[in-house]
């Protein structure tokens, strides 16, 4: 009989922070807040949630078969990939090390979602004002709903005259 080799959460954690995003290749999907949960039951089988960013995003079908390349070249011999939409993904998923990533990479990171109930902040994702990532100018306007791909918006800094992308994925 073959030895079986057995993976701890914390291994398969690892395993999966090397899985990028194929729309944002700076950033992983534990930082992205897309995978959601790792369970290794006593059989030693591992089952991967992941949760997408929009459900009408290309990417998923990508991402899941990416998770499920990385787990069999890392040797992990019995697991499952779920996606899961019990929840739905917010950016407040996303850790602030991978908005400040997302900004550095040259795409506006999303608006918070939580402070629904703040007017100024309401009025703000009403209106649509998406910082420059690049000179943080606010004069900013939107150019195209869709960008390189349907999860992103076109817009166009006035200030430092340079097109962006605002990740909208929410
Ligand atoms: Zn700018």
């Amino acid at each position: 009989m073959p030895t079986i080799q057995l993976h701890t959460e914390e291994q398969i954690w690892d395993f999966l922070k090397e899985v990028t995003d194929p729309e944002i290749p700076v950033l992983n999907i534990v930082e992205m807040g897309i995978a959601r949960k790792v369970e290794v039951d006593e059989d030693g089988k591992v089952l991967v949630k992941i949760t997408p960013t929009y459900s009408g995003c290309p990417a998923m079908n990508a991402i899941e078969k990416l998770v499920n390349e990385k787990l069999k070249e890392r040797g992990v011999a019995d697991f499952s990939v779920k996606l899961d939409f019990a929840e739905t993904w917010t950016t407040d998923w996303m850790t602030d090390e991978a908005k400040v990533k997302l900004k550095d990479y040259g795409i506006a990171p999303p608006e918070k979602t939580e402070d629904e109930d703040d007017d100024f902040l309401k009025s703000l994702s009403n209106t649509k004002i998406v910082p420059c990532p690049y000179c943080d100018s606010f004069e900013t306007e939107l150019v195209s709903q869709f960008g390189s791909t349907a999860c992103k918006s076109q817009y166009y800094c006035n200030e430092c005259e340079q097109p962006f992308e605002h990740f909208k994925c929410i």
